[in-house]
């Protein structure tokens, strides 16, 4: 028997969210049920859970035998210890799943939400336990990206944080505990202030989109993802950080809505690659081979970390 301290999940909706963590758990030795009323999103769910684990070498046989896929959401959840909720990103939706679900689970079982932005005090108001309701954002996909953000809201209790977290880490990820429900938790909330800058800057005919890009990437954007933005200004000394901040902070963009250069981009049908125009223009084919290449890379830091941990 595992030591994990659950034995049992259930995941509602198998999309590509649901399908990828239903991936994470049932590798690392889970009982996994998922649900989706969607027959199509249903059938491809093995198939897409066994090409995920493929990318990581990862035999699909022993994963798929813990894997059941149930169109009744009753079948799914019953004996789950932890359910988690990767649906449509709509409220109503997501209220909807969360009154039923606290209805039918006994009030030890933990049910999460994967949601990528919706406070989960607006997903659990109609749970009459929300003290048992958790956010749990994984990244996609998850079984490459390891960062769960695990969200606290004011009505959760700490007994269900620490029963979360650790639940995640013994299936291999890196949970953080997010102590506020703010929209966009952290990552999100880091993520899209430097999408803001960098449209700003665009809109601004400072530089192209492909100039953004760039700079990010050969320049601090190579070092991110071996030392996070804090611990390089405590390396460099924050005496320098307060001197640029000094200088840099009264200039950056505080447009407090979407951008409207970003507005304007969608509205006209410059909607990005699937359509040959975003930021940037897209040749035929090209969004494809980019995005192969970036799963080779995650595919590759994905192996190193497993390599390590067991080293
Ligand atoms: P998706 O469209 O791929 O999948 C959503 C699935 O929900 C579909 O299969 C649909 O049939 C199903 N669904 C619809 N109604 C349902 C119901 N009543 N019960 C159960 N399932 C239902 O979407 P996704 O990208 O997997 O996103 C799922 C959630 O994860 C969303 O909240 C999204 O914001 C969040 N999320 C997405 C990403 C991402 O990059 N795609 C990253 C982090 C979080």
């Amino acid at each position: 028997m595992s030591e994990l301290p659950a034995t049992r999940v259930a995941i509602v909706g198998a999309g590509v969210m649901g399908a990828g963590i239903a991936q994470v758990f049932a590798d690392a030795g889970l009982e996994v049920a998922v649900y989706d009323p969607d027959a199509a999103a249903r059938g491809s769910a093995p198939a897409r859970i066994a090409t995920g684990l493929a990318l990581l070498r990862r035999p699909a046989g022993p994963a798929l035998s813990r894997l059941r896929v149930e169109a009744d959401l009753a079948a799914a959840v019953e004996g789950a210890q932890l359910v988690v909720e990767a649906a449509s990103e709509r409220l109503d939706l997501k209220q909807r799943i969360f009154a039923d679900l606290d209805d039918r689970t006994d009030a030890g079982v933990v049910l999460a939400s994967n949601t990528s932005a919706f406070p989960i005090t607006a997903i659990a108001r109609d749970a009459r336990r929300p003290e048992r309701v958790i956010g749990t954002h994984f990244w996609n996909p998850p079984y490459l990206l390891p960062l769960v953000e695990v969200v606290q809201s004011a009505a959760t209790t700490a007994a269900t944080v620490a029963w979360t977290m650790r639940l995640l880490r013994d299936a291999g990820t890196e949970p953080v505990h997010v102590r506020t429900d703010l929209p966009g938790f952290v990552g999100n909330r880091l993520q899209h202030a430097l999408k803001r800058e960098a449209i700003a800057l665009v809109a601004a005919g400072v530089c192209d989109a492909a100039t953004v890009d760039l700079v990010t990437r050969h320049g601090f954007g190579a070092r991110l993802g071996i030392v996070g933005p804090l611990e390089q200004s405590d390396l460099s000394g924050l005496e320098l950080t307060l001197a640029i901040h000094e200088v840099l902070m009264p200039s950056l963009d505080r447009t407090a809505t979407a951008h409207p250069y970003l507005v304007k981009k969608v509205h006209s049908g410059q909607t990005g690659a699937a359509v040959g125009q975003g930021f940037r223009r897209w040749a035929p084919g090209e969004a494809d081979e980019r995005r192969r290449e970036v799963t080779r890379e995650l595919v590759a830091a994905a192996l190193r970390r497993r390599e390590e941990r067991s080293s």
